[in-house]
This record gives C-alpha cells, sequence and structure tokens, in this order.
C-alpha cells in the first residue's frame, strides 16, 4: 500500500517535492491557501501588460531537468531556454544603469566600471559565494 502524503503550499518546493513523490508511487495531495499555484511564481496583469510578481531570473536550470526527469518528462516537450549573455539589466534612480553579464569576468569588469566597488573584489566575493553554496549543498 502506498504512502499518503499531504502537501501544504503549492509554491516551487510543494510542487517539485509532490512531483518527485508522486513518481515514487505515493498518493500525493496539495492544499494551496491562494486560489492559483505557484506561490511567489505569479504575475499581473496591467492594462494588457504583463508583469512577474515574484522571481524573472531562471538561475539553476540542471535542478528543472533533473526534476523532469526524474518525473519520466522531458522538459524539452514543455518550453525551452537558452542562456542569456547579458542576464539582467538595472536601471537606478539616479540614471545609473548595471548589465549583468553571465560570465562572471565581464560581470566584474562592468561592475568596477559602474559602482565604487574593484574587479578583484567582485571576484573574491564570487569566490566566497561560491565556496558558500558549495558547503551548504
Ligand atoms: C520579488 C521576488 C523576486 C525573486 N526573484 C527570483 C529570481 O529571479 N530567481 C529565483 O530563482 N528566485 C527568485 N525569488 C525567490 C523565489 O521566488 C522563491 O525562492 C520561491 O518561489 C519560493 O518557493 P517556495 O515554494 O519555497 O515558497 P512560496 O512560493 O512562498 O510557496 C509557498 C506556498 O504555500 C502556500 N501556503 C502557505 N501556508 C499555507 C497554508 N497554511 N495552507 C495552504 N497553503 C499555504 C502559499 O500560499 C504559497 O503558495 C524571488 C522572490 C521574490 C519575492
Amino acid at each position: 500500500m502506498s504512502k499518503h502524503i499531504i502537501i501544504i503550499g503549492s509554491g516551487v518546493a510543494g510542487l517539485s517535492a509532490a512531483i518527485r513523490l508522486r513518481a515514487a508511487g505515493m498518493h500525493v495531495q496539495v492544499f494551496e491557501a491562494n486560489d492559483y499555484p505557484g506561490g511567489k511564481l505569479s504575475q499581473f496583469e496591467v492594462n494588457g501588460y504583463r508583469f512577474d510578481a515574484g522571481p524573472s531570473l531562471f538561475t539553476m536550470p540542471h535542478f528543472l531537468e533533473e526534476l523532469f526527469t526524474e518525473s519520466g518528462a522531458s522538459l524539452s516537450d514543455y518550453f525551452s531556454y537558452i542562456r542569456k549573455e547579458i542576464v539582467c539589466n538595472y536601471f537606478f534612480e539616479d540614471g545609473t544603469r548595471f548589465s549583468a553579464h553571465a560570465d562572471k569576468e565581464q560581470y566584474a569588469e562592468e561592475a568596477s566600471r559602474t559602482f565604487d566597488v574593484t574587479r578583484e573584489q567582485v571576484l573574491r566575493y564570487f569566490e566566497q559565494s561560491a565556496m558558500k553554496y558549495e558547503l551548504t549543498e
């Protein structure tokens, strides 16, 4: 007899857990307080324009690939994506603009040109962040 699992919340955490548990043969029910799934992954429309209310950057796609593979589906049957050279453009009220490059060397160059920070400081920050990420992962 398969276990009956109840998941509270249909954000990415709840949904990905539900998919994995279902793929493992469990009976899964997801309960959501909102009248839509996705949690912080939501959007709203104003005058025909659609705005992301939560995440806009699709980071670490390999986790999503893994989720689809584990559940016997292929991500490419649902959507496709490409790695962008510029991840995001930031516009500040004082007119400063900053383009966040996917390549960390270019990111550090641009950051040192735009902000009061050296290229080396940015690269060191990336190294420290990578170390923390790998330790906690
Ligand atoms: C403005 C913003 C920008 C972001 N940008 C990025 C980005 O660019 N890239 C990125 O990777 N991440 C980004 N994030 C982070 C990312 O959105 C979150 O880490 C992720 O969506 C959290 O998912 P979750 O399932 O843990 O929680 P949530 O999405 O918060 O889901 C929790 C769900 O549980 C439901 N719930 C809670 N309590 C109950 C209850 N008692 N009964 C029933 N339902 C309940 C809630 O209604 C909600 O739907 C951003 C977040 C915000 C807010």
